[in-house]
């Protein structure tokens, strides 16, 4: 059965030399789509050369909100300047995290607007990192007028969660719902499966049982598994709905006909 991997960061070093195995791997698990993240610069340009090479990995390019004090007037031109690639299919990973505040919060809602605006002027979809700053994220998004956003790793608050629902955003559904304490998976199981979108993070939350080793792409059968069993629907059933959920946001009409 296929699936689709909304956000990972392949570009990361953690995967080396072995990324072309762990792509192949992704493939032979049915994976018919993995979105890469890009964290700066350097990283958007980075996760652009691997959906370069391989044709079912697409690309975001943003500047992640803890390297916010990085981003000047030249990274934000040539984000944009990027945005025009055929494979680039998000702004992303951009937005606020007030959990470690490694740039200061003033810094990372400049850097989060700037970029939002592009979103906008650009007319892609936005991918969300709001840790402890989802509620803020979210109105900064809904201010800017975009259209398309999925909040990736969605931990809470739940009414943060409801109103993502209600303006028609989307949430992500990490390993975490696998982990021994329920309540991601509880929280996850409110929403509607038409505003889910599947992802690993990896190389991070490696769901169970693979938790404290590195996360790749192959692993979101774990994530789609265990949703089956939390909305007690049949795993192809649900399969079919996560994918074209992922295939409209991302507007992927040549994975659509892999299906
Ligand atoms: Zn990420």
């Amino acid at each position: 059965m296929v699936t689709v991997d909304c956000h990972a960061h392949l570009d990361f070093p953690e995967f080396g030399s072995e990324l072309d195995a762990i792509i192949d791997r992704a493939s032979f698990a049915g994976v018919r789509a993995i979105i890469t993240a890009g964290t700066d610069v350097r990283s958007s340009e980075a996760c652009i050369r691997i959906a370069e090479k391989h044709p079912f990995v697409y690309a975001t390019v943003g500047i992640h909100p803890h390297d916010a004090s990085k981003a000047d007037e030249a990274a934000f031109a040539t984000l944009e300047s990027l945005c025009h690639h055929p494979k680039v299919k998000a702004i992303g990973e951009i937005g606020l995290d007030y959990h470690y505040d490694k740039s200061p919060r003033e810094v990372q809602k400049q850097v989060f607007s700037r970029l939002l605006t592009i979103a906008k002027t650009q007319n892609l979809p936005v991918v969300i990192h709001g840790r402890s700053a989802d509620a803020e994220a979210l109105a900064m998004v809904q201010e800017a007028g975009i259209s398309k956003a999925f909040f990736h790793c969605f931990t809470g608050p739940i009414e943060v969660g409801h109103a993502i629902v209600r303006a028609g955003y989307f949430i992500g559904a990490t390993g975490i719902i696998t982990f021994n304490d329920p309540s991601n998976a509880n929280l996850i199981k409110q929403f509607p499966i038409a505003n889910l979108l599947t992802e690993t993070d990896a190389p991070f939350l490696s769901p169970k049982p693979f938790r404290g080793k590195r996360n790749e792409p192959c692993h979101i059968a774990v994530i789609t598994d265990k949703l089956s069993q939390i909305f007690g629907m049949a795993p192809p059933l649900l399969k079919i709905q996560l994918m074209n959920n992922a295939i409209r946001f991302f507007d992927l009409p040549e994975v659509a006909e892999l299906q």
